[in-house]
């Protein structure tokens, strides 16, 4: 592991249970560093682990021929990779799972997860509330890709990572930011360099710092506001 390992509940979802469903949790994770460009899952592979990040981010995304995965939603510290565990059917995650920004997540075997989605009606709760929270995002990301302008785009996943991110700055080059969006590097340059101008974020050497979070979010597609995680509820 590397730096200090944030507290366990510091995932939300976690968070969100009552102590005795936290324990039991707890007591089958293992800590694990998220390492960027890490590859957690692929469609078609049994998942191993679920996986609930404390820190960092974890891209969910789909392969069309030779492009490069397209990111379809965003997996922080509010919720889990594995939510298709809660289905019961097997054959794994639908998307890959690429980890975005580094952090520490929770690990824990896939079929002790479903034991405890079994024996822990709160946790299956909180985890088809997270279920229906990513089908919303997907459904977004897809309209924002067909509806809305690459700056207003690029402005809402900026946010998104930002959220995940618990800090102002973090790494994102333009080719990473071209790629989760589907778009050439050149149009990503154009639409942040507007934006370094507005001075709503500063950009050096794939070091993004959010200096005017009110800007940004002038500046993004209402799809950030309307996909945002669920609170969290016990
Ligand atoms: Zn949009």
């Amino acid at each position: 592991m590397s730096g200090a390992v944030p507290e366990p509940l510091a995932n939300a979802l976690i968070a969100g249970l009552p102590r005795a469903e936290q324990r039991s949790l707890l007591a089958a994770c293992n800590p694990v560093d998220l390492v960027p460009g890490n590859l957690l899952c692929q469609p078609g592979s049994p998942l191993r682990d679920a996986c609930f990040p404390l820190s960092g981010c974890i891209a969910l995304a789909t392969s069309v021929g030779a492009h490069p995965p397209l990111d379809m939603a965003l997996v922080g510290s509010e919720g889990m990779l594995g939510l298709s565990l809660a289905l019961g059917v097997g054959g794994g995650e639908p998307m890959l799972g690429i980890v975005k920004c580094p952090g520490q997540a929770l690990r824990m075997p896939a079929a002790r997860f479903r034991r405890e989605l079994a024996a822990n009606p709160r946790l299956a709760r909180a985890v088809h509330r997270q279920l229906l929270a990513l089908l919303a995002q997907l459904a977004r990301t897809a309209a924002c890709n067909s509806f809305h302008e690459v700056q207003a785009r690029l402005a809402r996943w900026l946010l998104m990572l930002h959220d995940r991110a618990h800090a102002d700055h973090f790494h994102m080059t333009h080719e990473l930011l071209a790629d989760m969006l589907g778009v050439q590097r050149s149009a990503v340059t154009i639409a942040a360099g507007a934006m370094q101008r507005a001075r709503v974020i500063s950009y050096s050497r794939g070091e993004i710092q959010v200096l005017h979070r009110r800007g940004l979010e002038a500046l993004s597609c209402e799809c950030y506001r309307d996909s945002r995680p669920p609170p969290t509820r016990r």
